[in-house]
């Protein structure tokens, strides 16, 4: 099927080692846990393997458990209008995370919609694109969907309010200027768009894309680019423990982390964002991960720590 990437790097190896060095250090997590599973004997092959890193990496914060924010959290539940709720007494009571599921699955037939340009700052972009599928015909905005359905799970279950973009419940889009506002009028305190690229085949693993500065039009990052850092490599860091899958060998140098300056998603953010490529759709064995259920729960449950650990800082 022909799909158009504009939300995606294009498809063939692209090496960059900027983020190397910088990413080594502010990402211990990530790094160290990835350095111990290769350490460990881990391999393309061997698919997810948790218990070696798992082990071996502390106990990040601001998970459930957390004495000091459940604490304060179950004073203000009584008054709170999300009392009574699963999770109203959890670590993450108060905050605010809207997920983005990446494309929608009715793009394809509104072509006209989607590829109509909108103003993302810097320049006009389309709409939205439809994003990838596997070799087997699962597509990603099919796979976007139930990822961000189980983080939204695991979110609320801390406590966390959790609002979508959209939930397949409009025939397309929205916009990725719209997607940006969504987050910027909820006030979200971390927003995540949950997507999976559509890369060359042997183009494996995770990546986390992390605002660039932009400045340009209603475009603004200045204030955006450090926390969405933060939250990034958080993310970036229990991804790959939750999951075992490598960092990304094709973006990011192996850091699982890259900076894009060209996302309306990104550029038009007045709140901590980031993308978050789970794998290589294209790829035969990164599609049989991002098939699976199992696999599924994972990269959810990784994010969802990754988010829990960013906002109980
Ligand atoms: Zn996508």
């Amino acid at each position: 099927m022909s799909y158009d990437e504009n939300q995606h790097r294009p498809t063939g190896p692209r090496r960059s080692a900027r983020g190397l060095v910088v990413a080594a250090a502010l990402v211990p997590v990530a790094f160290t846990a990835w350095l111990l599973w290769q350490g460990a004997g881990g391999d393309e092959d061997r698919g997810p393997v948790a218990e070696p890193t798992a082990a071996s990496v502390s106990e990040p914060a601001g998970k459930p458990g957390d004495a000091a924010p459940s604490a304060s959290a179950s004073a203000s539940a009584s008054a709170s209008p999300s009392a009574g709720r699963p999770g109203a007494d959890g670590p993450l009571a108060g905050k605010v995370v809207v997920v983005d599921p990446g494309h929608n699955p009715g793009n394809f037939r509104h072509p006209r919609d989607i590829n109509a340009l909108v103003n993302i700052g810097t320049n006009r972009k389309e709409c939205d694109t439809t994003g990838t599928a596997t070799v087997d015909g699962y597509r990603e905005a099919d796979f976007t969907l139930d990822v961000s359905r189980r983080l939204r799970t695991l979110l609320e279950k801390q406590g966390a309010r959790v609002e979508f973009t959209h939930e397949s419940d409009r025939p397309f889009g929205p916009c990725i200027d719209e997607r940006a506002r969504f987050g910027n009028e909820a006030k979200a305190d971390a927003v995540i768009s949950v997507h999976a690229d559509g890369s060359a085949t042997g183009n494996r693993g995770f990546h986390v894309i992390l605002p660039a500065l932009v400045k340009g039009g209603a475009a603004d990052t200045s204030k955006i680019v450090g926390p969405s850092r933060g939250l990034g490599e958080r993310i970036a860091g229990h991804f790959l423990r939750a999951t075992g899958s490598a960092p990304s060998n094709y973006v990011g140098g192996g850091t699982g982390l890259d900076v894009r300056k060209d996302l309306g998603g990104l550029n038009l953010s007045t709140v901590p964002k980031v993308f978050i490529e789970c794998g290589n759709m294209r790829d035969p064995k990164d599609a049989a991960l991002l098939s699976s259920p199992d696999w599924r729960q994972k990269a959810a449950q990784g994010m969802a720590d990754g988010i829990g650990s960013y906002l109980g800082r």
